[in-house]
């Protein structure tokens, strides 16, 4: 793929403007250009290529080019991009406690593990309530969160219905290892559209080497039963699944993608790098820079490679970004434009502090707290300006960083837990945005019908 940088210019005889911007080529019926300043981009024919290269496009394709930000008018409104304050998903830390002890895990399981109160947990549901009604928000989307989060079934059960009791539309999504799914609770989440989505390693051999019951056995039967229970209740394949990918998974990336999309039968899952944190016991999980690039080659050649042999299967992340790349849809709330932490979404933990994400074992980086009766809002308007968290994240290499509109810096949560302060970049979603990316627009004009697809249906090129 062939990429060109274009400089800005004015449109001979009128006052338009063009920005800068790239334009990507690949010897297809179609070229890829991307505004790096404002995330936008069109695919434009050999013809359109053409009057832009010559700096002379024609009253149809300005018209495009003004529409998506790329050309400014004078006198016509420039393309704004505001994320403002309004949490809409909101984290609960529930347990502590984990019925399993995967390899990766970064909470402290073998000191003294906690369940949140009935009281505690009461008052945030009141306090996320009143944030809800005063700024219309009808839904309510609520992360139960853990340890695993099922241990607190009946506390998850307490607050839907105190949601549904104040009128709101509560839209409950969980991640779990699946070993506690009994038909009783699958029967029951379906009933209430609770959403679970389960961890999943691969094939039982990988799943097995990195995920281990409390006792130490082996998990990969207890999560499948789990599992089949979740489908018998009415969820069929769509469930969620959510995998792991550490040093022991990188080698069989292939064979992991064929073992869920062909023994599974699953048509989605988002698969995500193992993030380091001083408290991983076994650094050698964790996957080197390159490995990262590689990883993200070969994630979209496979899903291509299963898409076309009739496999409807995509990746979670890799629809996000075609989905940035595409259409601009802040598809993903936590991280379509850098990251949202206390802008889009909060975290409360067992005491009710607020945090700007699942920080909570960070007791520094708390906002505030339900029980300080503060407006949600402006807390964390003033937190903003206070807390580390909110800072820009700078490197020298983010000022003319084509992906800089979409990553700004990465995750702030992810920075934290690997080094223990907020400083810089995250290194893991910078090298993957500078791989996945290009290999995305590469696949966007090569192989544009399996968009639909890979998009579930959200974006078609006709
Ligand atoms: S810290 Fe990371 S996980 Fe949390 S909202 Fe920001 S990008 Fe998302
Ligand atoms: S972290 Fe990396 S990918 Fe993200 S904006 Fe900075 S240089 Fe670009």
């Amino acid at each position: 793929m062939e990429l060109l940088k274009l400089n800005s210019f004015v449109v001979p005889g009128e006052e338009a403007k063009m920005k800068a911007c790239e334009l990507y080529m690949n010897g297809g019926k179609y070229n890829f250009l991307f505004n790096p300043a404002f995330g936008t981009s069109i695919l434009i024919d050999g013809e359109n290529t053409r009057q832009l290269l010559d700096q002379n496009p024609g009253d149809e394709l300005q018209f495009k080019l003004v529409q998506r930000g790329f050309m400014e008018v004078p006198g016509c409104n420039a393309c704004v991009s505001d994320e403002g304050i309004m949490p809409n998903f909101f984290i609960i830390d529930l347990t502590q406690a984990c019925n399993f002890r995967c390899a990766y895990c970064f909470r402290h399981l073998n000191q003294q593990s906690t369940t949140i109160s009935d009281s505690n947990l009461d008052a945030i549901v009141q306090y996320i309530s009143d944030h809800c009604i005063k700024n219309n928000l009808t839904e309510v989307n609520v992360q139960p969160w853990g340890g695993e989060p099922l241990l607190a079934w009946k506390k998850i059960l307490r607050m839907h219905d105190m949601f549904l009791g104040k009128g709101l539309k509560p839209i409950f999504v969980i991640e779990s290892n699946a070993g506690l799914i009994t038909k009783e609770i699958a029967t029951e989440a379906f009933k209430r559209d609770i959403r679970i989505g389960v961890s999943i390693d691969g094939p039982p051999e990988l799943h097995n080497s990195q995920r281990k019951l409390a006792t130490g056995k082996p998990s990969f039967e207890k999560m499948y039963e789990g599992m089949r229970n979740l489908r018998e209740a009415g969820f069929g394949q769509r469930h969620g699944v959510i995998t792991v990918l550490t040093r022991n998974g990188y080698p069989y990336v292939e064979e992991i993608l064929e073992y869920f999309a062909v023994e599974l039968g699953i048509d989605r899952l988002r698969l995500n790098v193992v993030k380091d944190s001083p408290m991983m016991k076994d650094k050698n999980l964790c996957l080197t820079e390159e490995e990262i690039a590689d990883f993200n080659k070969r994630l979209v050649m496979k899903l291509i490679d299963l898409n076309k042999r009739g496999f409807a299967i995509t990746e979670i992340n890799v629809m996000d970004k075609l989905n940035n790349l595409l259409t601009r849809k802040r598809v993903n709330i936590c991280n379509s434009r850098g990251c949202m932490g206390g802008k889009k979404m909060i975290a409360f933990d067992q005491e009710g502090r607020i945090f700007p994400c699942d920080i909570t074992d960070y007791k520094e980086e708390a906002v505030g707290s339900v029980f300080d009766e503060e407006d949600l809002v402006e807390l964390l308007g003033k937190a903003h300006n206070l807390k580390s968290f909110f800072k820009p994240k700078e490197d020298p290499e983010c000022s003319d960083c084509t992906w800089a509109f979409f990553c700004k810096g990465g995750c702030t949560n992810a920075i934290l837990y690997k080094k223990g302060e907020i400083s810089g970049i995250d290194r893991q979603e910078c090298i993957t945005n500078k791989t996945l990316y290009p290999a995305l627009i590469d696949m966007i004009m090569h192989e544009p019908e399996i968009l639909k697809i890979m998009t579930k249906n959200q974006i078609e090129i006709v």
